[in-house]
């Protein structure tokens, strides 16, 4: 079900107003920045000779003092550790907020909420800031007001985040709701018009309840919207906000008297482990919330961003964690032991930190992207290369003379010669390695069934097939030259005259397979052979079914959970749920290649797997004719159109494709 149309072209403020509404903008910016310094400034003075605010009397402060200089943390190290904790912090938010001001302070909503970034930003900076900045900035002191209510009202923009709009819409009267009250507490807060002074648990209940609507809103524009932008920001909102709250709720499970009674040495322990970790996951909303909303156009960069940041937080939380146990470690345990100690709470963190980081890798791939390729596996030995082929014998069966032509994701390819009629053939065999590997002689036997129903002059044709002493081994026709894949590697790339006919040609078998009901799920140039003809032409043959698919079998036989080759020409819903696709992945992959035969270079390009499957899973393809300027524009049309994310959106069969090209 869809609530929402996709956004219409953007309101622009325009003219004189635009000047104002970026004045006023910079002027609450320079109040923002104004008061980040002197709370760092003003933090800097207060870490030092007292270590918390809260302690007010300066016998509890000495005391504490002591126990710090008991750990071995000098006041020094603690004039530093709180503000830099905190520039970690806020920097962040500040910078998107400029960043977001700088590329769409033309767009009210951007406008908005690059200020919301820079105000509450600075209004998270509750830690005695407001007293403590104001007293030594006390012309600043009457902003504070202001921008405390501006920072809370700007809030409701959660709820349109990430386009303007509430949805659902009623979600509207919690918005209005949350500005009343907001106005209510910051300029009446001593009248009854101020919620924070309505009986306990009141204050609580509303702001909790507030906060879980903007959740409720989030989830639900996720669950309902089908603009892939917009599910991806959210997905980066929700996820960054999630591990806030996670940061906010532990204090209050870990440290209660139930499970560790708070003393001074829990409280210098807290502040020295946890603490960052708030910090760090503080940070993580505010860039997630900054490059989620600049996302979206500018698709790279918020491609590379969001996913090292992703990962790379993940990483570092990770890495602060494992440093955080050895710090313990450190704390608790004296002496000898505290050699053992320390060795093995090392060595327990070394040797799991790359499973876990791993793991969490794929469960961010799962559920965040639903990509069902598992591509930390291994590939089997025969696609890593590192095997001698198959047969040392000069025969088999009653083929004599092979020689190794080919190798595969899956088999080894032997030249040799028919028996009777002389005709050079290819004989393709399974290693007896992968033969004991569950699935591959099905499917290398089902390879050889599919094919052989297939008669076409564009598909490879299959003369014999069996098993040859438990080895499987087909026999198919020999094609003379390179596949496509090697011709492609010579010559860069093919002229638009040459590719077309080729293209024609792997269409009209492609169409021919789909009507029978095949999917080949593998299209890629190495699995078109070319045939040179004798007046000089091209022949394109369609070979490798390995992974192809029956439509509507019962017998519905996948894939081995490995993904053999490259995810170069891999479609979205092929990553996502590779045994519901149809004829339309194949398209998909199609298109890729025509990219690539014409430009020579592959639409998307990642080293790293995850990132290859996430660019076609989110990503624009890329226009050939702004590699190509020549190429005529229904050309690059054509072949994004073909390289579209939803099927439907595709050519319905591959010789519409093909026409369209020729066009
Ligand atoms: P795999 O399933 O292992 O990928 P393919 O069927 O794609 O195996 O064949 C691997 C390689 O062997 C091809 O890329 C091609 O170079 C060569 N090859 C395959 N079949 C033939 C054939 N009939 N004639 C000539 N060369 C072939
Ligand atoms: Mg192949």
């Amino acid at each position: 079900s869809m609530t929402e149309t996709p956004a219409p072209t953007l309101f622009r403020i325009k003219g004189r107003w635009l000047l104002l509404a970026r004045s006023i903008w910079i002027i609450l910016a320079i109040v923002s920045i104004s008061f980040f310094i002197a709370a760092i400034i003003n933090m800097y003075g207060w870490s030092k000779p007292c270590n918390t605010y809260d302690l007010p009397d300066q016998a509890d402060c000495f005391k504490k003092e002591q126990t710090y200089a008991a750990f071995g943390i000098t006041k020094d190290f603690l004039g530093i550790y709180y503000p830099l904790g905190v520039v970690v912090e806020i920097l962040p938010w500040l910078l998107a907020g400029i960043v977001i001001f700088w590329k769409k302070s033309d767009e009210p909503f951007g406008l908005l909420f690059s200020l919301m970034l820079m105000v509450t930003g600075t209004f998270n900076l509750d830690v005695g800031v407001p007293e403590g900045a104001t007293s030594t900035f006390p012309v600043l002191a009457p902003f504070w007001t202001g921008m405390a209510f501006i920072g809370g009202l700007l809030l409701v923009l959660w709820y349109c985040f990430p386009n303007g709009r509430f949805v659902p819409r009623w979600l509207c009267w919690a918005a209005i709701i949350w500005g009343i009250l907001q106005t209510g507490a910051t300029f009446f807060p001593d009248s009854s018009f101020s919620y924070y002074n309505w009986p306990y648990p009141l204050p609580d209940g509303i702001t909790d309840l507030l906060a879980l609507s903007i959740i409720y809103s989030l989830v639900h524009r996720y669950r309902h919207t089908s603009d892939q932008i917009q599910i991806q920001q959210i997905k980066w909102v929700v996820l960054s906000g999630s591990l806030l709250a996670v940061m906010k709720i532990i204090p209050s499970l870990l440290f209660n008297p139930y499970v560790i009674p708070w003393n001074d040495n829990v409280a210098v322990i807290a502040q020295m482990t946890y603490l960052p970790l708030f910090y760090l996951s503080v940070m993580f909303v505010g860039v997630s919330l900054g490059f989620s909303i600049l996302r979206y156009r500018l698709w790279d960069i918020d491609f590379i961003i969001n996913r090292s940041l992703v990962y790379g937080a993940l990483t570092i939380l990770l890495a602060i964690l494992f440093g955080g146990s050895l710090f313990i470690v450190s704390l608790f345990v004296q002496g000898q032991s505290f050699v053992i100690a320390f060795g093995v709470t090392a060595m327990i963190g070394g040797t799991s930190f790359n499973p876990t980081r791993r793991r969490i890798q794929r469960f961010v791939d799962q559920r965040f992207y639903h990509i069902q390729i598992d591509y930390q596996k291994p590939p089997p030995a025969l696609a890593t290369g590192g095997h001698t082929q198959v047969l040392h014998q000069t025969h088999f069966g009653q083929y004599h003379g092979i020689e190794l032509i080919g190798r595969g994701g899956m088999a080894e390819v032997y030249k040799s010669a028919h028996p009777t009629q002389g005709t050079a053939v290819a004989i393709k065999i399974l290693p007896t390695a992968l033969a004991a590997e569950t699935g591959f002689r099905q499917r290398f036997a089902r390879e050889a069934q599919v094919i052989s129903t297939l008669t076409h002059p564009n598909i490879i044709r299959i003369l014999d097939s069996g098993d040859q002493d438990g080895q499987l081994y087909m026999v198919m026709e020999y094609l003379a030259g390179k596949d496509l894949a090697q011709l492609l590697k010579t010559n860069g790339r093919l002229p638009l005259a040459q590719a077309l006919p080729l293209v024609q040609q792997i269409a009209s078998a492609l169409d021919f397979a789909h009507a029978a009901g095949f999917v080949h799920r593998d299209i890629k140039p190495s699995n078109i052979l070319l045939e040179t003809s004798s007046n000089g032409s091209l022949r394109a043959v369609l070979t490798d079914f390995g992974i192809a698919k029956i439509n509507n079998a019962h017998t519905a036989m996948t894939s081995t959970g490995y993904m053999l080759g490259t995810f170069d020409y891999v479609a979205p819903e092929q990553i996502q749920e590779s045994s519901k696709v149809d004829g339309r992945a194949d398209i998909y992959a199609l298109g890729v290649m025509i990219y690539q035969m014409l430009t020579g270079e592959l639409p998307f390009k990642h080293s790293n797997p995850g990132a290859l499957l996430i660019a076609h899973l989110t990503q624009p393809p890329p226009d050939a004719c702004e590699t190509l300027p020549d190429l005529p524009w229904h050309i690059g049309d054509a072949i994004q159109r073909a390289m579209a994310k939803k099927p439907e959106e595709r050519f319905a069969t591959a010789s519409e494709f093909a026409q369209e090209l020729a066009r």
